[in-house]
């Protein structure tokens, strides 16, 4: 049998030393080797193994409570339930027989998967309690603040400022009507982020997470409402949601037939992140930028922000880094051309797209307003 091997690290117990080491996968047992030294830790089911988050290095708790720390992401997807390598181990297992099954599975999997997504995510939506939604919010934030957020920097003074533009936003909400039924808990939050840079999220309970990039290199009002607006938007019409059970549903697929679906559903679901690895589709994000062009206009606030805001996006990160804004909410020219549209419908005029320079005193009304009501 050939051996499945990750390079990686090894962390101490409750400490921050580390060794570098292999993580072997022999069968249905784990090694770890170190230099000359071969320890067997225990069954590749005892592994404890995170759930995957974007581009960020994969942890794996050993039954001993030493922590694994790898890049090789790919490896270790083959770990888990439904993984290439964890079919084996448990092929091993329950017996050679059952090779063909195992090979066929996938397959199997993949074309059911097919006819029964749509059918998995509106059942998966129907079934989710407004509650799960705030456990699910509470449980990424958790991840996040420990994996990749810091306290913000901002000053109390500006994070006020920008909570009332918020709240304006969530105002003018209350008179367009909501797109959906659920009660959802508006939060706005806002973090330091280091490395994701200027980025905006929403998770599906309401809660709305700001980096302090994002206020920084775009510090107009006018645009981060329209950001914020943005996300609201992908809140009110329930878009993570519908991701978070698309994602699963394939998990879900492959583990009903594998067997171990609810621990699997119970992991991705607790851990959170699952959450922070999706990206829009074009049409979610188009239905979100719409929904912003909407909302501000009912607030009575500038309606361009988001073209400044692409416009810079797209010239300061033309080739975005895993985690950044342009990885989860996909950029592209039409999005800025349906809101210059729109404005241009709605009577108003376009903004200047070649003057970068920040307008003074903006603060996000429509002073210099480049809409005109009909
Ligand atoms: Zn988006």
């Amino acid at each position: 049998m050939a051996l499945h091997r990750i390079s990686g690290r090894i962390f101490e117990q409750q400490s921050s030393d580390y060794s570098d080491c292999e993580l072997v996968v022999d069968g249905d047992r784990a090694f770890v080797h170190s230099g000359a030294i071969k320890q067997d830790i225990g069954n590749l089911a005892q592994l404890k193994i995170q759930a995957r988050l974007g581009s960020f290095a994969q942890k794996i708790t050993l039954p001993d409570g030493r922590v694994f720390e790898t890049e090789d992401l790919d490896a270790v997807e083959q770990l888990r339930p439904g993984g290439f390598w964890n079919t084996v181990a448990k092929t091993e297992k329950t017996g050679w027989h059952l090779i063909p099954l195992a090979i066929a599975t996938p397959f199997m999997a993949f074309g059911l998967y097919k006819l029964m997504i749509p059918v998995l995510i509106s059942m998966g939506m129907s079934i989710t309690p407004d509650q799960g939604l705030y456990a699910l919010d509470k449980s990424t934030l958790r991840t996040l603040d420990r994996i990749v957020l810091d306290e913000t920097e901002l000053t109390a003074e500006r994070q006020d400022e920008l909570t009332t533009v918020f709240n304006k936003l969530l105002a003018a909400k209350e008179k367009t009507g909501s797109k959906s039924d659920r009660n959802f808990k508006y939060k706005l939050l806002f973090r330091d982020a280091g490395p994701i840079g200027p980025n905006a999220f929403a998770m599906p309970g309401g809660t709305i997470v700001v980096t302090d990039d994002l206020v920084q290199e775009f510090d107009e009002d006018h645009i981060i409402a329209a950001v914020l607006a943005h996300e609201i938007g992908h809140v009110d019409s329930e878009h993570q949601l519908r991701q978070v059970y698309r994602a699963l549903g394939m998990w879900f697929m492959i583990t009903m037939i594998a067997g171990d679906a609810g621990e699997i559903l119970e992991d991705a679901l607790l851990e959170g992140s699952a959450v922070l690895s999706l990206s829009y589709s074009r049409e979610h994000e188009m239905g979100a930028d719409n929904y912003s062009y909407d909302l501000l206009k009912a607030a009575d606030m500038r309606t361009d922000g988001l073209v400044g805001f692409f416009d810079r996006l797209q010239k300061n990160y033309p080739l975005p880094k895993k985690g950044e804004w342009a990885m989860s909410h996909p950029v592209a020219d039409n999005r800025i051309e349906n809101i210059i549209e729109r404005i241009i419908a709605d009577g108003g005029t376009p903004p200047d797209r070649n003057s970068d320079t920040p307008s003074d005193g903006d603060d996000g009304t429509k002073s210099d307003e480049p809409v005109k009501e009909e």
